[in-house]
């Protein structure tokens, strides 16, 4: 569903006639899902992969398709012109290279091109169509020449085409284009900031069969690099063994075990402005790893012997300088107590104390209950909050000390 930073919002969405046009029903629905107000131009090669009824259907707005069309009721405005002026954004996909040349030489033949002349709204041009067309030196230029206007090009996938062929031409998946559409659209106050954030649990293996590690998902830290993304922060995430995927914009490095996972946040401190540990890290890691699988029954297992894991946190602290850190508690009792005290004891700017063990907060839960604890004394709490809504309200801190 639509989040706050998306309240309803105009988008014209244009489909050309290449063979991905069958997505569009789908494009226009994950852009509904975000809360959008879509409006589908047809052309008319566009409506022979699909039908002005299914697009009509979907949206559940008329479609634009003829160019001199007389109505007999409603407005009788020019419609191209009124809908270009409507628009927020202009989302073109799939873009054929027919498409793309027209764009590029200002021609206005048909409902589309002429909307994307009368608009003054962003364009999202998304080019798909055969290897061979998208890799030749006449539509290279078109690109080009759309690029240095500031029209903003997602680019297509590499594989399998629908002709038969491999190579660059595949159009996104639909949720991968609506994602673009609420980054585009979105406030981008963390616009170039360089976000480092760790995410997931960790796991310490014992031997090739057996390992240690704790309930985190990653959905908190999903929540964070999503929103970080979306107001077009740099995002670099470190995440452990997890079964979710992270925002498309976000550069992930997947790793393990704790000793991992510090090699890493050492590896990308340097280039971070900011650092979120919102990863579960293990406490205690086994002591020595067997290369072999142990006996059942054997002592080495029944007395497993554990060693303390590394404190990231507190390895790195040294190396802080103007950095902001961002630190998680995950605790059963006096959440707010000891929150405070690892504040402190971490040197952090900010703590975000979680209730866990109970429903509806903490570990695999779409919510959370806890406080924001910040260095200066502040203390926010909050209530079974959406994991969206609080990384939304952690990145609010975060700026304010940027
Ligand atoms: O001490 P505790 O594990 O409760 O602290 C939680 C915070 O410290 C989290 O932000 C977690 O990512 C981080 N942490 C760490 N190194 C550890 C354990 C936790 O940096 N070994």
């Amino acid at each position: 569903m639509a989040g706050a930073a998306d309240e309803v919002k105009t988008v014209v969405f244009g489909i050309t006639g290449g063979i991905a046009a069958y997505k569009a029903p789908l494009i226009v629905r994950a852009l509904k899902a975000h809360g959008f107000d879509v409006h589908t131009i047809l052309t008319e090669a566009g409506s022979r992969f699909v039908t002005p009824y299914t697009l009509q259907a979907v949206s559940g707005r008329p479609v634009y398709s003829e160019m001199f069309r007389v109505i007999d009721s409603g407005s009788y405005a020019v419609e191209h012109v009124a809908l270009a002026d409507r628009a927020k954004l202009l989302l073109i996909a799939p873009a054929s290279a027919n498409c793309l040349a027209k764009l590029a030489g200002g021609i206005a033949d048909d409902p589309l091109s002429c909307t994307a002349l009368a608009t003054r709204a962003p364009l999202l041009v998304c080019p798909s169509m055969n290897a061979n067309m998208y890799t030749h030196p006449a539509t290279r230029r078109n690109l080009d020449t759309l690029k240095s206007r500031g029209v903003h090009i997602l680019e297509p996938e590499t594989g399998e085409l629908a002709c038969g062929w491999e190579g660059p031409g595949r159009l996104p998946a639909p949720e991968r284009i609506a994602d673009e559409v609420r980054r585009y659209l979105h406030p981008q106050g963390l616009a170039g900031r360089r976000i480092l954030i760790t995410c997931g649990p960790t796991a310490e293996d014992i031997d090739p069969v057996r390992f240690i590690t704790n309930r985190s998902t990653g959905r908190m830290g999903r929540s964070l690099v999503e929103a970080a993304c979306l107001q077009g922060a740099e995002v670099r995430v470190i995440t452990g063994p997890v079964n979710l995927t992270y925002a498309p914009w976000a550069q992930v490095f997947s790793v393990r075990s704790a000793g991992e996972l510090l090699a890493a946040v050492q590896a990308h401190l340097d280039w971070a402005e900011v650092l979120i540990m919102a990863a579960a890290v293990a406490d205690y890691v086994p002591r020595e790893y067997r290369g072999s699988k142990i006996k059942k029954g054997s002592q080495a297992l029944k007395a497993l012997e554990l060693a303390s894991s590394p404190d990231i946190l507190a390895t790195i602290a040294p190396d802080k300088g103007a950095r902001v850190f961002v630190g998680f508690a995950a605790e059963t009792d006096d959440v707010a107590g000891q929150g405070l005290d690892k504040l402190r004891r971490k040197g952090l700017d900010l703590i975000v104390a979680n209730q866990v063990g109970k429903e509806g907060t903490g570990f695999a839960a779409e919510t959370n209950t806890g406080l924001i604890i910040t260095s200066g004394g502040t203390q926010e709490p909050f209530e079974r909050m959406d994991k969206g809504e609080l990384a939304r309200r952690i990145l609010d801190h975060v700026r304010d000390r940027l």
